[in-house]
């Protein structure tokens, strides 16, 4: 052990954090349609995250790909004419557009339709299989005799066994709301050919959930090693149940030709059920980008590596996450997650989004009407939390957050007093300013805003931002500097008050920055910096490197770019 007299001397003014290694994930889009705000919540939630550990000084890799194998894709490509792979390749553009757009910052954007894929789902598979896991078993199921294909239970419609209304899905009804299984269905039909099912039998290939090594592997990664989201850990305990209770079901990870997906080794005509290879995509994606650079893959993603993996999800994938994805790593050798973050979902205007009230909104359309992507950001983070709790997207709320936020405390700031520094001091602040009590304030808050972005809390950050900045604001409205530029004798005062106000700008701006990327660019150009780093919190605005005329950050929303969303959307 070192001195510790020698340490206080040497340590920086803010302490660095331990550089973390951590590998983060989004779950993976399906290839089978557009990209719409409800998704973007968890991209811009993971971007968010993995933008303010990179600031932390981390290495952090994001990966991510486009979930591309099962029927529905399969189905959708027969109808466009086109093979799955010119499809899925379509689609991957349009997601990677639009996730550019949203200043989504993936590491590597991949596709589980990959060589990297193929081979690590057949090595998992074979090591479950090594290690007495899967079980082959013969099942019955809804057959469309005329397509020739086993129908999933969203390919079967019928009457509702409750009710008799028409054209009701294989689970339950849209008209009363009864749930039941597919086979209570009056009349039922395929949506693919029209054709009545018929029951045929077929050899699947089963996950030994219920095999006693998995459930008390589960009950402890669940219950006591991952510090998971209390509702998470709820479900868990539920679905887990307690010891001896046997509670998880086998999981059939095989469906038959025809699929879009792949061949299972040693099974010809059996292929993986998507969500079996879907989340090995995450270590594909990741593996390919470790090819690219030189990155020790196997370094990553064994047992007692000590770099970290965090999964992003909705709440409504939680049991794919939390419990088929780490019994497959666990059992056939590989680490588990550190964490899975889950997130609720998003209504519009307090209702479940819908294409005729226009609030299902495409990535694409917000681009298209020439919204600011950095607005719906923000406002995504002032309503994002820990928890797995729904939020909402009001309109007229956001229109309201944005202007008075963003523009009217956020950028008036630097507004209000570049033009002042520019004009009678030649863009120089003046040093002696930057211990300011002010300034001192902000700079306090660095920890307490790391800590809330550090447990994803963010709305919480964003409203300690947001306090400080009226601090500042109420700074400028009490020292005038327009009435202090209008008499020579109060330039010493007027210096002051431009130099502790850019400098609060600075802070704010990179307090800000994990949520406003293109924003935080613009303002370092002005300012004049070099990229910041959080702890660069303690670096204030220097003499020697004045500020560049102030160039326009951001504009108001107004609220007929709304209106042209919306009916962009209907
Ligand atoms: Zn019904």
């Amino acid at each position: 052990m070192s001195n510790p007299q020698h340490n206080l001397t040497s340590q920086p003014q803010v302490p660095l954090p331990s550089p973390r290694r951590m590998l983060v994930t989004s779950a993976l889009p399906y290839a089978n349609g557009q990209i719409h705000i409800g998704h973007l919540v968890e991209y811009v939630q993971t971007d968010i995250w993995v933008r303010f550990q990179r600031l932390r000084g981390h290495e952090v890799h994001y990966v991510c790909a486009d979930d591309t194998h099962g029927t529905p894709i399969m189905l959708r490509a027969e109808q466009e004419g086109i093979s799955p792979q010119a499809l899925i390749t379509k689609v991957w553009q349009e997601h990677k557009r639009d996730f550019d757009a949203f200043q989504i910052s993936f590491d590597n954007y991949y596709t589980t339709d990959s060589p990297e894929n193929k081979t690590l789902a057949s090595a998992i598979y074979l090591q479950l299989r090594e290690a007495g896991l899967i079980e082959k078993r013969t099942i019955e199921q809804a057959y469309d005799p005329v397509k020739e294909m086993f129908l999933p239970d969203r390919f079967i419609k019928g009457n509702c066994p409750k009710c008799n209304a028409a054209d009701q899905y294989g689970d339950s009804c849209e008209k009363c709301g009864a749930t039941y299984a597919p086979t209570d269905l009056l009349n039922p039909y395929s949506v693919v050919s029209g054709a009545t099912p018929i029951r045929k039998a077929s050899e699947h290939y089963f996950f030994k959930l219920s095999d006693p090594r998995c459930e008390t592997f589960l009950r402890e990664w669940t219950q006591v090693k991952t510090p998971l989201q209390v509702e998470a850990r709820n479900k868990m305990k539920e679905w887990v149940g307690e010891a001896g209770e046997s509670k998880l079901s086998d999981w059939d990870i095989s469906r038959d030709a025809p699929y879009f997906g792949f061949e299972i080794p040693d099974a010809p005509g059996k292929y993986f059920y998507v969500w079996l290879d879907a989340p090995i995509g995450y270590y594909a994606s990741f593996l390919n980008y470790c090819q690219q650079k030189g990155l020790d893959f196997e370094d990553w993603v064994r047992p007692n590596t000590t770099t970290e993996q965090y999964h992003f999800i909705g709440k409504d994938i939680l049991y794919f996450h939390t419990l088929f994805w780490p019994a497959t790593l666990h059992f056939s050798g590989y680490r588990t997650p550190t964490n899975i973050f889950a997130h609720g979902f998003l209504t519009v205007d307090g209702e479940k989004m819908s294409k005729s009230r226009g609030t299902l909104i495409s990535a694409q359309s917000v681009i298209e009407t020439g919204f600011n992507p950095e607005w719906l950001r923000y406002y995504f983070a002032t309503k994002l939390n820990a928890s797995m709790e729904d939020l909402d997207l009001n309109l007229q709320d956001f229109i309201a957050r944005v202007n008075s936020d963003l523009i009217g405390k956020y950028v008036n700031i630097a507004s209000r007093s570049a033009g002042f520094l520019i004009k009678h001091f030649a863009g120089q602040v003046n040093d002696g300013a930057m211990s300011h009590v002010l300034l001192q304030q902000i700079r306090a808050a660095s920890e307490p805003i790391a800590t809330l972005y550090e447990e994803r809390e963010f709305a919480k950050a964003l409203r300690l931002v947001m306090e400080l900045a009226d601090m500042v604001n109420a700074f400028v409205d009490e020292q005038k500097p327009w009435d202090l530029a209008k008499d020579p004798a109060h330039k010493a005062a007027l210096h002051t008050v431009c130099s502790v106000t850019l400098e609060a700008f600075r802070a704010l701006s990179l307090y800000l920055k994990p949520v406003l990327p293109h924003v935080a660019i613009n303002v370092e150009q002005f300012l004049n910096l070099p990229p910041q780093q959080w702890h660069d919190i303690a670096v204030p605005l220097n003499s020697k490197h004045p500020v560049r005329p102030y160039q326009h950050l951001m504009s108001r929303v107004e609220a007929s770019q709304i209106d042209a969303l919306v009916s962009a959307n209907q």
